[in-house]
């Protein structure tokens, strides 16, 4: 129960015997005053020996199961609008449905899965870092490689920088996907020279970074960026234990006219069943009915497969939790245990703030502050960038996860939340959606338009002598 009560004080919704990722434990432990130290499984994994450390609780509760197997990766597509997200996303699935599939109507639930070479792979269907991050922010981490499409006549852009720090701040290994090559304007080289500018070096540049142009249009590339996948997922070493009870997560749910509420899970963990009762968040039902991304009524569904079910008795959110319990009786309890700790939650403080920042480093309970940067222009960006980073001291360590130009957005907040940051905007304004969010979160949000005092404020609030602000 106190494990429970910390975990929920980082807004993380844990149930007694659910996974937590390396991060979520760690924060408990050092509440409780330990200093935890990573360790290593299976250093076979090349991912591994690279330094990356697991990333989803999948991937961890997987390493000291015997029954695991590899599973399919589950792969989120970013980047700058109109780069050819939806295009790419649309090619792939009418090249790579089944034969025998082919004809059948797509159903559009969300996610899907396509195979090549005898492997599967699960595509989320709806493009871009702000589905990827709400979801984070909701404690679900559902996408092992993210695809950061970047269009060849166009170049990197503010949203492929954002992108590509949601998929770093997550610890998602990036592909990227150099799109639009059909265009007589494309330049590639270009492309990569700006990547590397942002600090992703693709292999040819002598960097780690998997790099494939492609043309969502004409097709040229596809099958490569899927190799490549394959590829990525294997060094990833992902696997899953089908043979226990499922756990997933939704990805979208909505409310049907005939049949009612319905939401499309995908599993991570073992193998969902008709007739299997379920907790959906704070909701308890049944799995009344299941059906593939083809409209096809299934059975069963392993790890890493996206279907869509009927039996809940509301529309739950995306990025709830879905667990099967043993009978009807446990699903409710399980489901109102649930909403009591959201409820307490809902009246929790948010976790980071300047102002609380010395008492927490005092407590030893943070050693680095994590922020999120957005200026009204570019050069104001690089000038705090570099007086923020000469703050970093022994004690603590300031870590940009993001910066931009623009105002504060709802996207901003998820990404702060997820990654326990504060806000701090320069000459800018947050909109009314990222307010909201904001305060519902518990996300500190700070304004300056004087860099001598944003800096001024930092110092102070890491020796503890910033004036509360009313
Ligand atoms: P999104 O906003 O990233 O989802 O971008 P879309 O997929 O909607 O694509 C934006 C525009 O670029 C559309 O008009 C697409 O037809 C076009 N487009 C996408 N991929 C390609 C490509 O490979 N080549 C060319 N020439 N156009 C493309």
């Amino acid at each position: 129960t106190e494990i429970i009560r910390h975990l929920i004080k980082h807004h993380i919704f844990a149930s007694i015997n659910q996974v937590v990722d390396y991060e979520q434990a760690a924060l408990v432990a050092r509440d409780l005053g330990f200093e935890p130290t990573p360790q290593v499984i299976s250093p076979t994994s090349a991912s591994l020996q690279r330094g990356a450390l697991p990333t989803s609780a999948v991937l961890e509760a997987a390493r000291d199961d015997k029954d695991t197997v590899p599973i399919p990766p589950v792969v989120t597509i970013m980047g700058h609008v109109d780069h050819g997200k939806t295009t790419l996303l649309d090619m792939i699935r009418k090249t790579r449905v089944a034969a025998e599939e082919a004809g059948g109507i797509t159903q559009h639930i969300g996610a899907y899965q396509v195979e090549v070479k005898g492997k599967k792979i699960t595509f989320l269907d709806t493009p871009g870092h702000e589905a990827f991050t709400a979801m984070r922010a909701r404690g679900a981490q559902v996408t092992h490689i993210a695809v950061i499409v970047v269009a060849a006549d166009d170049g990197v852009m503010p949203q492929t920088r954002e992108a590509i720090d949601h998929a770093r701040a997550a610890n998602v290994p990036i592909i990227i996907a150099i799109n639009k090559i059909d265009k007589p304007t494309a330049n590639p080289e270009l492309v990569k020279q700006q990547l590397a500018e942002i600090g992703v070096i693709v292999e040819d540049y002598g960097g780690d970074t998997v790099c494939v142009p492609i043309s969502a249009r004409t097709g040229a590339g596809i099958d490569e960026l899927l190799e490549m996948i394959l590829l990525v997922a294997e060094m990833q070493d992902l696997r899953a234990n089908p043979n226990r009870p499922a756990v997933g997560v939704v990805i979208e749910a909505k409310l049907e006219k005939n049949t009612g509420p319905m939401a499309t899970i995908l599993v991570q963990e073992g193998t969902l069943k008709m007739g299997d009762h379920i907790v959906v968040g704070p909701l308890a039902g049944k799995v009344r009915a299941m059906f593939n991304d083809r409209g096809k009524r299934i059975q069963k569904a392993p790890p890493s497969t996206p279907v869509s079910i009927l039996g809940l008795p509301e529309v739950p959110q995306p990025g709830d939790r879905l667990e099967v319990v043993p009978d009807e009786r446990t699903a409710k309890q399980r489901a109102a245990e649930i909403a009591e700790q959201r409820r307490a939650e809902s009246s929790l403080p948010g976790h980071v703030s300047l102002d609380t920042l010395y008492m927490q480093m005092q407590e030893g309970k943070t050693k680095e502050l994590n922020i999120v940067l957005k200026c009204d222009v570019q050069g104001t960006v690089e000038a705090i960038k570099n007086a923020l980073l000469k703050l970093g001291e022994e004690k603590i360590k300031l870590h940009l996860i993001h910066e931009g130009v623009g105002n504060i957005t709802e996207t901003d907040v998820h990404l702060a939340a997820a990654s326990g940051a504060i806000i701090i905007g320069f000459n800018v304004k947050a909109d009314n959606a990222a307010l909201r969010q904001a305060q519902k979160e518990g996300v500190e949000i700070r304004y300056y338009d004087v860099i001598y005092q944003l800096i001024e404020d930092i110092e102070a609030a890491l020796k503890g002598l910033l004036e509360p602000t009313y």
